[in-house]
């Protein structure tokens, strides 16, 4: 007990204090779990390059800080990418390291507002961004996920209401065993240990299975 306290104690004031934003990026399964699960209509942080212009090419390579005011909105100033706590341009698409914390949506939401216009990093789907088509929340894959969930609730409930009402410990002694002058038979010692663990009484009975065996 002592030991599992001290070490999760020491794994928390490390994580604080040492790994911080490196728990997000390399250790919590929310982004590879949600990279695995996603759609075109999953609601996450999304910057909209039609309205901001392209920073980035198809592989990855910055093209440029600002795209040129004819072509979009940014304006390059990097408030989005300073406030990230795990320090990613999401001008770069989805990736891994984003745990949807929307501080680039706020401090983006600060700097268009000076100029009268709505942020350009939102949460939304890619579906209203590249297609202006509506978010379908109630799809195939919503509803399976939402039907495999509540299945796994159910039997939880289920386990977790059915209760053993005893508890058997059947332990052998540190005393060495006895054999018998005609090496026949062999005695051990075991402690037997019954609890009955529900608030009524009840009657038990033991048998050996094995006819071998005396007790
Ligand atoms: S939502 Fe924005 S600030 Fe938060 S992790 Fe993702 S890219 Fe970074
Ligand atoms: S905060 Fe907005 S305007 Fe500034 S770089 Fe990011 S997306 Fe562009």
């Amino acid at each position: 007990m002592y030991g599992f306290l001290i070490g999760i104690t020491s794994f928390l004031i490390y994580d604080v204090v040492a790994l911080k934003e490196n728990f997000c990026v390399y250790i919590c399964p929310y982004s590879r779990i949600q990279s695995a699960l996603f759609d075109e209509h999953t609601i996450q942080t999304i910057y909209n390059e039609k309205r901001g212009g392209q920073i980035y090419n198809a592989q990855g390579i910055k093209l440029s800080n600002k795209p040129p005011l004819e072509s979009g909105d940014c304006t390059g100033c990097e408030a989005c990418v300073r406030v990230c706590p795990t320090h990613i341009d999401i001008r770069k698409g989805m990736q891994l390291e984003c745990i949807n914390c929307l501080e680039c949506a706020d401090a983006c939401t600060s700097v268009m507002s000076k100029m009268g216009k709505p942020s350009l990093i939102t949460w939304t789907s890619s579906m209203e961004i590249e297609k202006n088509k509506k978010t379908n929340y109630f799809r195939f894959r919503t509803i399976a996920y939402m039907v495999a969930l509540s299945l796994v609730l159910v039997g939880l409930f289920v386990m977790g209401s059915q209760k053993e009402y005893m508890l058997l410990n059947i332990n052998r002694t540190s005393q060495l065993y006895k054999m018998s002058s005609d090496h026949k038979t062999v005695e051990n010692v075991y402690t037997f240990l019954f609890q009955n663990t529900d608030s009524k009484d009840h009657s038990y009975y033991f048998e050996l299975s094995n006819s071998e065996l005396k007790n």
